[in-house]
């Protein structure tokens, strides 16, 4: 039998983020994963992480993002681990008159918000991505935004855990969870038991079933994320680019309902959106992606929805017209119902927390998310930001 203090069910980016702040607090971890590292969505993204600054009246947002990029740095930088990080900024392409005036207002918004961001005419845009359409009616610019290889990043916030004394089980699954009277988990694998004081699930698009164990409904649903790559260039591509399109849509109608979360590219089979971001990896693939479907937990690439987006791709990169796609991929993204992440505490067992449902957005999000939490975990006092994305507001005992 395994015991330990503290036992994380999950090592996508917020399980490991999770274990490295827990072991960093000089708490005894464990953490169960039932592949590899990385080996779900936090290895297969685009690793884009987004970030518009603290803003004056710093949310939940801000602090996960801003925090995320302050991790990312420290790993890369301080502590030496090659993740290729990198703060390229972004560049969102303005494609009609109706996104136009959509980021003019959104713009003004969020400058007053505190937020870096600005407006730049296409000449503009193109002295600092060359290659952009000229077509374009002009980009919003992030400067702060950023970009990491998802794989080396998370396995480093894993490696560095490990040296903070947390322990990493791998291709261990987790099968059963038996709460004791004693508050204490038993926690069956494929691989025997272990037992500990605290659990945190850390399972991404598989919340729901590890809550299921413990009799708990977690609206938390899979959604396929897909993308794909062109074979590797010389550096043509500087920043993480992204289009309008999506946002207006989803400023406009954000398309959920009780089984449907928000911010999708598709309800059923019917596209309602192109959605578009990518980058240029350091080995000199061009990679994009955008579609956001529920699909049940099949990570087969649709291939229609690839040529949209590479068409799409292409209209903001010309170049991209006469480079085929090389390899398509596609992964889960743990979406919540409401659209608003679960970090903190289940108050219908002892000691039960949760840090998932950073949906499209965990890459760049979840080592911050992993650290408030642990910070919770490690002084029993929540956070003041984690209070928006309380779990009480929506897990529910199973009926
Ligand atoms: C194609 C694509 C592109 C994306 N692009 C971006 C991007 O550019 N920027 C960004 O910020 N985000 C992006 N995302 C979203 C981001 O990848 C996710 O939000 C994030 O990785 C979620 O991390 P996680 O740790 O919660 O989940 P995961 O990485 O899925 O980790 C959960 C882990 O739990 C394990 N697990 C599940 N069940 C069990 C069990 N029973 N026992 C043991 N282990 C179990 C799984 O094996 C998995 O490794 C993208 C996602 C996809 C799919």
């Amino acid at each position: 039998m395994i015991e330990t203090e503290v036992l994380i069910i999950g090592g996508g980016i917020a399980g490991a983020s999770t274990a490295y702040h827990m072991g960093q607090a000089g708490r005894h971890v464990t953490l169960l994963e039932r592949g590899e590292i990385a080996s779900e969505a936090s290895g297969v993204n685009a690793g884009a992480i987004g970030a518009l600054g603290w803003g004056n009246v710093p949310n939940l947002e801000s602090h996960l993002t801003m925090g995320s990029l302050e991790i990312f740095k420290s790993l890369q930088i301080e502590l030496g681990y090659d993740i290729e990080f990198r703060r390229s900024g972004c560049l969102q392409a303005i494609q009609t008159e109706a996104e136009l005036a959509y980021m003019q207002k959104r713009v003004t918004a969020l400058r007053s918000q505190g937020y870096t961001v600005d407006l730049l005419s296409t000449s503009e845009a193109q002295t600092l991505e060359p290659g952009i359409s000229p077509a374009l009616l002009g980009c919003l610019y992030m400067p702060l935004r950023a970009q990491a290889d998802p794989k080396k990043a998370t396995r480093a916030l894993a490696s560095a855990a490990e040296q903070s004394g947390a322990r990493m089980l791998l291709n261990y699954e987790v099968t059963g969870i038996q709460p004791y009277s004693d508050a204490t988990y038993q926690v069956e694998t494929s691989r025997g038991p272990c037992r500990a004081a605290t659990l945190v699930i850390a399972a991404g698009a598989w919340c729901s079933g590890i809550g299921a164990m413990l009799g708990l409904h977690i609206p938390i649903v899979p959604v396929r994320g897909q993308m794909w790559a062109s074979a590797a260039l010389p550096p043509r591509v500087f920043h993480t680019l992204s289009a309008a399109e999506s946002s207006l849509q989803w400023q406009t109608a954000r398309g959920n309902d009780t089984q449907t979360p928000p911010y999708l590219t598709h309800l059923g089979e019917q596209r309602v959106t192109r959605h578009l971001y990518g980058r240029q990896t350091h080995a000199g693939e061009i990679i994009f992606g955008g579609d956001r479907q529920l699909a049940g937990y099949h990570t087969i690439p649709d291939s229609a929805g690839i040529e949209v987006n590479h068409r799409h791709a292409a209209e903001v990169l010309p170049f991209l017209r006469e480079l085929p796609v090389q390899r398509t991929w596609a992964g889960l993204m743990p979406f919540p119902l409401d659209g608003a992440p679960l970090l903190g505490k289940i108050s219908q067992h002892p000691s039960l927390y949760i840090v998932s449902g950073l949906a499209s957005s965990g890459f760049g999000r979840g080592p911050m998310a992993g650290k408030l939490l642990a910070d919770y975990i490690h002084t029993g006092h929540r956070p003041h930001v984690l209070a928006e994305a309380d779990p009480a507001r929506c897990v529910t005992a199973l009926e």
